[in-house]
């Protein structure tokens, strides 16, 4: 299979050809037509797996759709760490970035005023580790989640693992309930069930 036939637009299946990225790794394969046909999806995988692009690119092509009508922030994404959501913003950038899609990590232990320096220029894609994205919502003036069309929460065992529910409910209360959800972990767990049922709509499984 292709980007193209598993559903991915041409300026993105470009980006994907300028990143080495030939055809879709199993996982790719399996989540893009699903989430580009419009489902939720929960994909068990690890990193390494391609899970990043799984999600990114549904995104980016919605974003794309959209056009100027996309609100800001469009999408939202959780990781566990500050590296991995470092790694999650340049796979966005990478893909997006000639686009003009704009992104912005927010992760502790950096400076809360250029973070929110960083949110007044409205990016398109917010990433960031719970607690920090919690700071900005009760802190940042001017940023909410009233725009919000796609959450993703990654790594989510990892997330629970770390004790990040209260953050997580906290952000969940104020999202959208008009949106898509995706997420990805690498184990299945009770916690991630409840987590499952708490914020995903008749979801597609994938697994590699
Ligand atoms: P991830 O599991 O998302 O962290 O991705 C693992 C690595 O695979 C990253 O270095 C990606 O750049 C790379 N990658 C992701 N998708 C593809 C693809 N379709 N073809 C080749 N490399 C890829």
């Amino acid at each position: 299979a292709t980007f193209a036939e598993a559903g991915v637009c041409a300026e993105l299946v470009d980006a994907c050809t300028r990143l080495n990225f030939t055809k879709p790794t199993p996982i790719q394969a399996e989540a893009l037509p699903l989430a580009l046909a419009g489902r939720d999806v929960i994909g068990l995988a690890q990193t390494g797996s391609g899970k990043t692009a799984a999600f990114t690119l549904p995104i980016l092509q919605a974003l794309l759709d959209a056009g100027p009508a996309a609100g800001t922030p469009y999408a939202v994404v959780m990781a566990p760490t500050r590296e991995l959501a470092v790694q999650i913003a340049h796979v966005f950038v990478a893909l997006g970035g000639d686009l003009g899609v704009r992104v912005v990590t927010l992760t502790g232990g950096e400076d809360m005023m250029e973070q929110a320096v960083a949110l007044a220029k409205r990016p398109h894609v917010v990433v960031a580790t719970p607690g920090r994205l919690v700071d900005h919502l009760e802190h940042t003036k001017g940023f909410s989640m009233r725009s919000v069309r796609f959450l993703v929460l990654d790594e989510a065992d990892r997330l629970l693992n770390m004790d990040f529910e209260a953050e997580i409910d906290a952000v969940l209360s104020v999202l959208p309930r008009e949106r898509r959800t995706f997420l990805f972990s690498a184990t299945m767990t009770s916690q991630v069930r409840k987590l499952q049922r708490a914020c995903l709509v008749k979801p597609a499984k994938v697994s590699v």
